[in-house]
């Protein structure tokens, strides 16, 4: 949305509705082009493509519904965000919408507060928690409530594009999950923050790879002389896995990246290298005003220590500055961390000095030693929420757990 509001098309085969709305719109600041004519819209919108559109489902010559598929299917417009309108709110129309492709659905006349309401939910995302534990799956008594698999989360736009974190052991649920829903091409794309096996060995049991039609690109970061494909790839050489790259039926593209910016359609992905043995990338997402960061592997050093990088601390913090959801490697606590030195994890006390440091809403208690267990990550949470308050910081400390989804 620009400054002075969406410009948004509109068609609709009701003068009368189209000008009540047009109304409505241009007096909340948005600028409004539209047409009667279902017929000639999509050439009218190559002219001058919109930010946003608007479609009435019911009308004569050219449906809602045949429309908004014409427009998926067009080459300019397809990434533009369509909201379906009608004066009917049948759940199974809705669906439908939805099935096309349409980012909303909003029922006539609409009030400005209906129009916010779904141009809001079109810019939320949906963080789902896939895998939470760091070095080693542990999927037994004791060990489960917040889940047993290793790191994997998924950020699902509402136009059903997902961006995926990481391809640990959590990644075979996300994948059960894509996998329940039939029908739809899947565009994905995969980040991973570095090779080491609790962030990759998920990888070959991500069903969609297997499944021709959908497109999935795969992002990271080169270690040395091993181009990022081969990193991630060699797991299934015939040898340790049976089913080799070149069985994918998807199209699967490996990307590699350093310290930069990708705009993803209109989701802006960041990076910043991470203190981890190897090349590790910590990542920034933001959507609509909203952010979540993904920083994990992480060594922060306390400031009292010989290898203090308060240099580092406050870069990190500028990167996640402000950030909705901050995920971050807390794998021990402060009396663990002295005989992991250099293992390029973090102390609970210097990730919640780091989260107060960047103003985070909330703090994601993430990578979980394989020796500590339920009772142990209920303690991490009382530390960090005891340490924030006593900093008379605002950051909420959060313990995700195994398919929990929730906006961000
Ligand atoms: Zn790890
Ligand atoms: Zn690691």
């Amino acid at each position: 949305m620009s400054a002075g509001g969406y410009n948004i098309f509109m068609v609709d085969d009701s003068e009368t509705a189209l000008g009540f709305a047009r109304a409505l719109l241009v007096e909340a600041g948005h600028h409004v082009e539209m047409t009667t004519d279902p017929t000639t819209a999509i050439d009218q919108m190559k002219k001058a493509p919109p930010e946003l559109i608007l479609l009435d489902v019911m009308m004569p010559k050219l449906n809602g519904f045949e429309l908004c598929a014409m427009i998926q299917k067009d080459p300019v417009l397809s990434d533009i965000p369509v909201i379906m309108a009608s004066a009917k709110a049948y759940e199974s129309d809705q669906q439908k919408a939805r099935r096309l492709g349409a980012s909303g659905y909003i029922v006539k006349p609409f009030s400005m507060e209906q129009f916010n309401a779904v141009t809001q939910s079109m810019n939320s995302m949906i963080v789902s928690t896939w895998g939470v534990r760091g070095t080693l799956p542990m999927p037994q008594e004791g060990y489960i409530r917040f889940g047993g698999h290793t790191s994997c989360y998924s950020l699902q736009f509402s136009d059903d594009r997902y961006l995926v974190f990481d391809a640990g052991t959590g990644i075979k649920s996300l994948s059960n999950a894509l996998m329940k829903e039939s029908g739809r091409r899947l565009t994905l794309d995969m980040f991973i923050t570095h090779p080491h096996w609790d962030h990759i060995n998920g990888f070959p049991f991500f069903a969609p790879l297997y499944v021709p039609g959908n497109e999935i690109r795969v992002y990271g970061a080169r270690q040395d002389d091993t181009d990022f494909e081969t990193l991630l790839t060699q797991q299934m050489d015939g040898v340790y896995f049976p089913v080799t790259a070149r069985e994918f039926g998807s199209h699967v593209t490996f990307h590699e990246i350093g310290e930069q910016v990708l705009e993803i359609d209109n989701i802006r992905v960041s990076t910043l290298l991470l203190k981890h043995p190897g090349h590790c990338l910590g990542y920034r997402v933001d959507h609509g005003g909203r952010s979540l960061c993904y920083i994990t592997d992480n060594e922060l050093y306390p400031p009292d220590s010989e290898f203090a990088d308060e240099e580092f601390m406050g870069q990190l913090a500028d990167f996640c500055r402000g950030t909705n959801v901050l995920i971050h490697d807390s794998t021990y606590f402060d009396t663990e961390y002295p005989r992991r030195l250099h293992w390029g994890h973090s102390s609970l006390s210097q990730v919640c000095r780091l989260a107060h440091m960047a103003e985070a809403e909330r703090l994601w208690i993430h990578h979980h030693d394989p020796d500590q267990n339920d009772y142990d990550i209920q303690c991490k949470l009382e530390f960090c929420t005891e340490m924030l308050e006593g900093m008379g910081s605002s950051t909420q400390p959060v313990l995700p757990r195994e398919g929990r989804s929730e906006t961000v």
